[in-house]
């Protein structure tokens, strides 16, 4: 069985290293884009198996990526969750309505950011 991908939408250098070494040690491979732009190329290149978005990328609110990503028919089911600082009371159904199927709080906490991108990959994008 290959290994399933996941494309991690990132600015922030620690972030993007912490989340690829945590993912690889769990046997995914990764895929890395820092900018709205190199997201939409490597989307281009390779489906993922999910994507794990920031929120906040260099002024670009990552739900008007994710919004983007939905209306293209073969992007619609891809799982992605959102990857946050700003999880507050109320954020959460903000990214469910975004299109997003989950997130993950920001600092990554370490003993539990594989096991959520396990859950989310098992149940998929809509399940909500
Ligand atoms: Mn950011």
């Amino acid at each position: 069985m290959s290994a399933r991908v996941v494309l991690v939408v990132e600015d922030n250098e620690q972030n993007m290293e912490l989340a690829t070494y945590l993912l690889e040690e769990a046997g995914f491979e990764v895929q890395q884009a820092t900018s709205p732009d190199e997201a939409r190329r490597a989307l281009a290149r390779q489906r993922p198996d999910l994507v794990l978005m920031d929120m906040s990328l260099g002024g670009v609110d990552g739900l008007s990526i994710v919004a983007e990503l939905r209306r293209k028919p073969e992007l619609a089911p891809l799982p992605i969750l959102a990857l946050t600082a700003h999880a507050m009371r109320g954020d959460r159904e903000r990214f469910l309505q975004g299109g997003c199927d989950g997130y993950i709080p920001k600092p990554i906490d370490v003993k539990t950011f594989v096991r959520e991108i396990e859950a989310a990959l098992a149940r998929g994008h809509g399940d909500s």
